[in-house]
């Protein structure tokens, strides 16, 4: 489906002197003074345009820290007299709004856990009608680019034109390094598809922990996001939440003097190209890997069969007709016949151990 935003650059409501725009505060405001001492030590570093802070926290399991609620609003605003920076929090109901709007909040963010629910976001863009205040919409937890633009555009119709997108990366189905997977080119794609939008980083989402803050948003930055969002807390590891991923205003202000801002102007479309190409490419390589360990699950019940029925394992005339067929398919699809002889070969050795490995386990009675 076809869509336009109809929104407002970035530097009209946002003062970042050309730089990227760096949005930092604690993940939650817990205490009037862990608040105000946090972002006092953030406005001193100098670095920042936008103070943040959770006011309510959408935890997964109830019985985590939930947020300190409207107490939080005051000393928000008590933040923004005291610096002169913007302040912006997470909204997730339209009463978090109206509260949020009447504590004076320079910008709200939709948090990842809401954007997936159009009926959520469409709840907060009837409470925005009328309001001119700008909107950050986090992607939400799942990959699906569709959820993100659908929120986008239910702000946008609702009449914000403040509008941007922060990318904060998406759960993952197993294990990896990070917290959530960045998955780079999602972010790549609504960037084309709107190039207007502004894109904001969120390492600290993506990351979990501090050590890989630096390289997070140094990817963000070689993408030519327009600015990075990360958390900072006076005492990371004494934080209410998150404690892992949050940095002292100090080590922050470091950490982003070490980045390398890059010209805009310089190859933007060629990065982000490379990054799409690269993106299909890592798609096709896990569906190679899932291929084989597909194949190989079959081969585990061909060897049991073959135990069950005393066939033994390697077949010569069945790895000739592997050969000779592979090679045939490998040479329709214009592959080097070198590669698709190897491939099978390999593929097949590994398939005869893996035969005898189960030949060799002791069959189950029934
Ligand atoms: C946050 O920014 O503190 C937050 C809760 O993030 P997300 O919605 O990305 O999980
Ligand atoms: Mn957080």
């Amino acid at each position: 489906m076809k869509s336009t935003l109809d929104i407002l650059p970035l530097n009209s409501w946002l003062e970042t002197n050309g730089k990227p725009v760096i949005i930092a505060g604690p993940c939650s405001a817990e205490t009037a003074e862990q608040v105000m001492e946090t972002t006092t030590q953030i406005k001193a570093e100098g670095f920042a345009n936008v103070l943040r802070a959770g006011v309510w926290k959408p935890r997964t399991r109830p019985g985590s820290f939930e947020g300190v609620g409207e107490p939080a609003l005051a000393w928000m605003q008590e933040a923004h007299k005291e610096t002169g920076l913007p302040v912006a929090v997470e909204v997730a109901t339209p009463q978090h709004i109206e509260l949020a709007l009447k504590y004076g909040v320079n910008i709200l963010w939709i948090g990842a856990r809401t954007t997936v629910n159009p009926f959520n976001v469409q709840e907060l863009a009837d409470a925005l009608k009328g309001v001119d205040v700008p909107v950050l919409v986090k992607n939400p937890v799942n990959p699906d680019l569709q959820l993100w633009i659908g929120a986008l555009e239910r702000l946008n119709q609702a009449g914000i034109k403040k509008l941007g997108a922060i990318h904060r990366g998406f759960s993952n189905a197993q294990e990896t390094k990070y917290r959530n997977s960045p998955m780079w080119h999602i972010a790549v794609e609504l960037k084309t598809m709107f190039p207007q939008l502004p894109i904001i980083g969120d390492p600290s989402h993506m990351a979990g922990k501090r050590q890989y803050l630096f390289e997070l948003a140094q990817r963000a930055l070689d993408l030519n996001y327009d600015g990075l969002i990360i958390e900072s807390h006076r005492d990371p590891d004494k934080a209410w939440s998150d404690a892992a991923q949050q940095l002292t205003p100090k080590a922050l202000g470091e950490m982003l003097e070490a980045l390398s801002v890059r010209s805009k102007e310089y190859g933007t479309d060629y990065q982000s190209e490379l990054e799409v190409v690269r993106a299909k490419i890592d798609n096709l390589d896990r569906e190679l890997l899932e291929n084989l360990a597909a194949r190989m699950s079959l081969v585990e019940r061909l060897a049991e069969y073959k135990r069950d029925n005393n066939v033994s394992a390697y077949q010569v005339d069945r790895f000739r007709e592997i050969l000779k067929t592979r090679a045939g398919w490998g040479k329709s699809m214009n592959l080097f016949p070198d590669l698709v002889d190897e491939l099978f070969k390999l593929i097949h050795m590994e398939s005869i151990r893996k035969q005898t490995e189960v030949m060799n386990q002791p069959k189950v009675s029934a």
